[in-house]
């Protein structure tokens, strides 16, 4: 423990943002590099309690308890505190292969059931999370870790998202020569072309998989498994194939309207904003900006979140977000005590910068869109919405349309972040795969083996549309499971 009276004396701290003014005239990170001293006061808050459910990983109820990778965090804090990074550093990667990426795009599980924070506000851990992985993965700290064992088996990894990565890089310490495949002209699954810059610098993905080339793993990009690329000639040079194909099959608005030019998915838009981010030249595809457009993002989750930030930065005319749902409490309800995840209404970077923007709160609770409107030319012109009511009938929610609540809006873009229904079933198909209820792959108990012989399946594909901290555990425990399967073919 740090220092015994570090939570009496110390408040909590959160990491500074750039001023919004200034951050939505570029796609840089929010977030501004964090300031060592005062991240030390704020890891002596840590009481390092008996019971440290934050590093619990644990389903409880359905809920989660604590940081999925068991993160050693009261350990973290107190050699923080005591100014050994480096060690803090080899502690955190025991468990998290990427506390750079984890550091800014976790929602810090963690935090919600910190000791300190059932009377108090939690301990910064995912902010010390990122100083620590800042100061030993930037520039020439970052060294590759060169397995020390070997084996003669070839693993292929189908998949570059967070959980596909953590696989690879499990595998390859543990001593398998291990090839990554990815469909995608860049490596990174979501956190390339989904997460947007402003929360995770592209440069941080590019460089770890840097570092895992630079550790012995092959990528090859541009290779989509099942569709010019004959899955079973693949499992020929193999002895286990991982596959972590995600969950990006996108839910669709089923509206009248909803084919009209100018009705888009979050996920082109997001990829197409982050390609023109990152490509020599300006690769601007009208269909998808929404400069000087008005905006309607159909969903308020996270996804609709970032499309709502790359609107802003697209300096669209005016942007609204609607959420069918009514809005979480400020505070836990009785049936979500501590220390469960705390469902609650939270800070969000992209509402703060539309009441800058816009000089208003755009996101709009219990309100469903019925029609999508547009003119002769086939182009959308407007949104035609009805507000809704929530109600429990014979213990099940019902939704009900508000008489005379419907409203016509001007629109020109329509974006739909409805969420993800579940893995992309063409390869599924083609390789004869079990299917669950869910549409997922079925897998035996924990040990992600699919019904295939050498077939494993991790992240979102298996436990469905989640979260980068879920992903990194599932491909760290299916690489695992792969080794130990591999050591008795
Ligand atoms: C817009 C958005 C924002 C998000 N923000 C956050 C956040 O802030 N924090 C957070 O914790 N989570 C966030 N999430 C969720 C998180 O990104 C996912 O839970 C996580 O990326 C899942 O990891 P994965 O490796 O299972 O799948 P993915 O990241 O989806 O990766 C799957 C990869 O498989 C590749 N692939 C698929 N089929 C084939 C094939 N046949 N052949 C070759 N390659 C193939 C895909 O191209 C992709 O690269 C966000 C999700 C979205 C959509
Ligand atoms: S990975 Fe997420 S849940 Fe785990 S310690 Fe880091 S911020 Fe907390």
């Amino acid at each position: 423990m740090g220092k015994p009276t570090g939570f009496i004396e110390y408040k909590r701290i959160e990491a500074k943002e750039r001023s919004i003014k200034e951050r939505i005239e570029d796609y840089k990170e929010y977030l501004l590099p964090q300031d060592e001293e005062g991240l030390k006061i704020q890891s002596a808050r840590c009481m390092d309690c008996g019971v440290p459910f934050c590093q619990a990983g644990l389903i409880v109820d359905k809920q989660t308890v604590g940081c999925p990778l068991s993160n050693l965090i009261p350990e973290v804090n107190d050699l923080v505190y005591h100014d050994r990074i480096a060690a803090a550093y080899d502690r955190l990667t025991k468990t998290n292969p990427f506390p750079e990426i984890t550091g800014r795009v976790c929602p810090a599980l963690c935090e919600g059931s910190c000791t300190l924070g059932e009377h108090e506000p939690a301990v910064t851990i995912k902010d010390i999370e990122r100083f620590v992985a800042d100061k030993m993965t930037s520039s020439a700290k970052a060294k590759p870790r060169l397995p020390k064992i070997h084996s003669d088996k070839r693993v292929a990894v189908i998949g570059s998202g967070p959980a596909g990565l953590a696989c690879a890089d499990l595998l390859n310490q543990l001593g398998n020569e291990v090839t990554v495949f990815e469909r995608a002209d860049r490596p990174g699954g979501l956190l390339m072309y989904g997460i947007p810059n402003m929360k995770l610098d592209k440069s941080l993905v590019l460089n770890r998989v840097e570092l895992m080339k630079a550790e012995g793993i092959k990528f090859i990009l541009n290779a989509h498994i099942g569709s010019g690329y004959s899955f079973h000639e693949l499992i020929q040079g193999f002895d286990a194939i991982v596959l972590c194909l995600g969950a990006t099959q996108e839910r669709n608005l089923s509206v009248p309207g909803d084919y009209l030019k100018g009705v888009v998915t979050a996920m082109s838009y997001l990829t197409s904003s982050t390609k023109n981010l990152l490509a020599d030249k300006p690769l601007k595809n009208a269909l998808l900006d929404a400069g000087g457009k008005d905006v309607i993002v159909v969903g308020g989750g996270d996804t609709g979140a970032d499309c709502v930030a790359t609107a802003i930065r697209q300096k669209a005319r005016s942007v609204s977000q609607l959420e069918i749902m009514p809005a979480l409490p400020p505070y836990r309800k009785n049936d979500n005590p501590w220390p469960l995840w705390p469902a609650v209404k939270r800070h969000s970077y992209e509402q703060e910068e539309a009441l800058e923007f816009f000089g208003k709160d755009l996101k709009e609770y219990e309100t469903t869109v019925k029609e999508i409107l547009g003119t002769p030319e086939g182009k959308v012109k407007g949104v035609k919405t009805v507000k809704v009511n929530w109600s429990i009938e014979n213990g099940k929610n019902i939704m009900k349309d508000i008489s005379g609540s419907e409203q016509i809006r001007p629109a020109e873009l329509v974006i739909t972040a409805l969420g993800f229904t579940g893995p992309e079933k063409a390869l599924l198909e083609q390789l004869n795969l079990k299917i669950d209820n869910y549409g997922m792959p079925e897998t035996e108990n924990i040990n992600y083996k699919s019904n295939l012989p050498m077939l494993f399946v991790a992240g979102d594909m298996r436990r469905g549309p989640s979260l980068v901290v879920w992903a990194l555990m599932e491909g760290r425990q299916a690489a695992k499971q792969c080794n130990d399967y591999l050591k008795n073919v």
